[in-house]
């Protein structure tokens, strides 16, 4: 995993303007619901380490090199919620 893309995202999220663009909804199923303030909506799964946006669908589940890396959306819903990786 690359450590610094991880650093990268992590840093995007828990900046503290993306508390206020996003809302982190938990669902019962373990997942997580994140809706931007302009509602756009992604859904992310943490034990996956699944997220619906374009950057993880079509960036990070693309390369190999980023296997494991998480999304802004993950990161954001770990801070949220106090889990960590
Ligand atoms: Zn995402």
């Amino acid at each position: 995993m690359s450590r610094r893309i991880q650093e990268h995202y992590k840093r995007r999220a828990t900046a503290s303007r993306a508390y206020s663009d996003y809302s982190v909804v938990p669902l019962e199923d373990g997942t997580y619901r994140v809706e931007k303030v302009d509602g756009t909506t992604y859904l992310v799964n943490l034990d996956a380490g699944t997220c619906t946006c374009p950057d993880f669908q079509r960036r990070i589940a693309r390369r190999e090199e980023l296997a494991g890396v998480w999304c802004k959306h993950m990161h954001l819903c770990a801070a949220s919620f106090g889990r960590s990786r």
